[in-house]
């Protein structure tokens, strides 16, 4: 895996007086699955929505597929994007959150099908049929013309993910996608994303699932204070971790 696909060089970012990331860098390749990790504040929310210009990082390069996200370089210097084209490359990357961010008052085909129509402009017919494709896949074929109050927890979230995936993206960034399910649903979700890692999906995965970052994870970063500790292959970070801080960490977790 040799093809960087997303880029992030020297990220900092502060909010008023509180440095919350410090020189973060990190290249993910193709079809690469990333494990971070790292305690409560230590700035992995932060570095995720640096990575699709969500939050504007102070300083540092974010670039996705080459193209400088979220600017412009010129020989006249920075721009930033319009709104258009930020939009554009937003959707070149996918967010899965903790907290499901569905629309509640549509259907799980609707929720997928919606952002095909606004941003791939696909026709009604085209979106509805690739929604349905994609939920099937998930395992949700028959819970598509349900709304999300009528799904529990972790289907809810397996629509998420389905909404991501239709939109073909780059990479998709999942921060804590498991964090707010009961522990009965938290399988099904971890086996949809395996199943994502194992079709070839560029994965950044924000997580305290150490069994999955062991199994899926090609390689697993641990991040805390903004900076990023210490990184290795799971065998190296998660089994053989070199930094007491990762120590603490794993013991906490595990
Ligand atoms: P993590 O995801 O690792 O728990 P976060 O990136 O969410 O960490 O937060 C890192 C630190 O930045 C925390 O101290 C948090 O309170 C602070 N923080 C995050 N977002 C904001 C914001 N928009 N304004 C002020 N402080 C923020
Ligand atoms: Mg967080």
């Amino acid at each position: 895996m040799t093809d960087p696909i997303l880029v992030a060089d020297g990220i900092w970012k502060s909010f008023g007086n509180l440095a919350v990331l410090k020189g973060v860098s990190m290249s993910v390749s193709r079809g690469e699955v990333v494990a971070l990790l790292g305690p409560s504040g230590s700035g992995k929310s932060t570095f995720l929505r640096c990575l699709d210009f969500l939050e504007q990082p102070d300083s540092g390069v974010v670039t996705l597929n080459g193209e400088r996200v979220g600017v412009i370089e010129t020989a006249r210097g920075l721009y930033e994007r319009k709104s258009h084209d930020l939009a554009r490359q937003r959707s070149r990357l996918g967010m899965v959150f903790q907290r499901f961010n569905l629309f509640g008052h549509v259907s799980a085909i609707e929720n997928v099908a919606m952002p095909l129509r606004l941003v791939k402009d696909l026709s009604h017919a085209e979106a509805h049929e690739r929604a349905v494709g994609i939920l099937g896949r998930m395992g949700l074929a028959d819970h598509g013309h349900k709304r999300p109050s009528q799904l529990s927890g972790g289907q809810q979230q397996r629509v998420a993910i389905a909404r991501a995936v239709a939109l073909n993206p780059d990479a998709i960034l999942f921060d804590e996608p498991t964090s707010a399910l009961d522990p009965e649903l938290v399988h099904e979700v971890l086996d949809t994303m395996s199943a994502l890692a194992k079709d070839g999906m560029t994965m950044i995965v924000v997580t305290h699932e150490i069994g999955f970052a062991k199994q899926v994870a090609d390689r697993v970063v641990f991040m805390d204070g903004g900076v990023i500790l210490e990184q290795g292959t799971a065998v190296e970070v998660l089994d053989n971790p070199q930094n007491p801080r990762t120590r603490a960490f794993l013991a906490k977790v595990t």
